[in-house]
């Protein structure tokens, strides 16, 4: 489903973040990137949606090539692959609901959706995306109202509504106290589990790491260290 094949990726101004990183990720898998600050976790996450060119390699979605897309098949990618950020990324002053609309964005262009106006049929379905992380309830309290937890679970909801096949997460649990991370990482694994989407994680805890991944992968220095079941893992990743 997603695959790097000798993808490197320079800075400008030098930094190699990514080396020679080949990578095979199959449809379904739930894959936790580990690694230190700096290791590259993000940049390999950021090449999967072309929100960070390759300097060298390739990396595959399903069929395509990112590097090779034009604008509007970039686009088409994105629509396909959600993306989940360690600080929520959430319009704050708005509604729940109208935050998870947001990533129908990606899905129903045109200028009704831009300027919010939703059909009954997608108000329906942003509502089915709260309800996989059990925020219903919220739909109408305006997000900056809502706890950490709840606001990372209200952007899974709006990159669940997207209906993507891939999901990315970075460091997505980063800014929240343990038993929250659990809560969200719990979230992710379901949306991996019932609706079969593609997940890769950025996280720097092997614990949590090992507790939901399938595979983890141990990124140092740009390079893959480490590719193997979660139960395989030794502490010294
Ligand atoms: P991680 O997510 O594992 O912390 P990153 O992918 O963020 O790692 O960073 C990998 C390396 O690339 C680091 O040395 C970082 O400083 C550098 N880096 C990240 N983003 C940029 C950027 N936009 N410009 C220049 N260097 C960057
Ligand atoms: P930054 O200052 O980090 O670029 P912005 O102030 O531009 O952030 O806030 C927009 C953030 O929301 C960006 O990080 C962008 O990647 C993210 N974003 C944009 N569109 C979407 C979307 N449809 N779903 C989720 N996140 C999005």
């Amino acid at each position: 489903m997603i695959r790097f094949t000798h993808a490197s990726v320079t800075y400008p101004g030098g930094v190699a973040a990514l080396k020679d990183l080949s990578l095979d990720i199959a449809e379904g898998e739930f894959v936790v990137v580990v690694g230190l600050s700096g290791a590259g976790k993000s940049t390999l996450i950021r090449t999967v949606n072309g929100l960070v060119p390759l300097s060298g390699g390739s990396v595959e979605v399903g069929s395509r090539t990112v590097g090779d897309l034009n604008r509007s098949r970039l686009r088409a990618l994105r629509a396909d692959v959600g993306m989940i950020f360690q600080h929520y990324n959430l319009v704050n002053r708005t509604t729940v609901l109208n935050n998870v609309l947001m990533g129908r964005l990606n899905r129903v262009p045109g200028w009704r959706s831009m300027l919010g106006w939703w059909g009954r049929d997608e108000v329906e379905r942003a509502m089915r995306a709260l309800e996989v992380v059990e925020i219903v309830e919220k739909a109408y309290v305006r997000a900056a109202n809502l706890s950490g937890g709840q606001q990372q679970r209200v952007g899974i909801a709006r990159a669940l509504a997207q209906e993507p096949t891939v999901l990315l997460a970075d460091e997505p649990v980063a800014s929240l106290d343990p038993p929250t991370s659990h809560t969200v990482m719990r979230y992710l694994h379901r949306a991996n589990r019932e609706l079969g989407i593609t997940t890769l994680v950025n996280l720097h805890f092997l614990d949590l790491a090992r507790q939901y991944a399938d595979r983890i992968v141990g990124l140092r220095a740009g390079a893959v260290v480490f590719d193997g079941p979660a139960s395989a893992v030794d502490e010294k990743v």
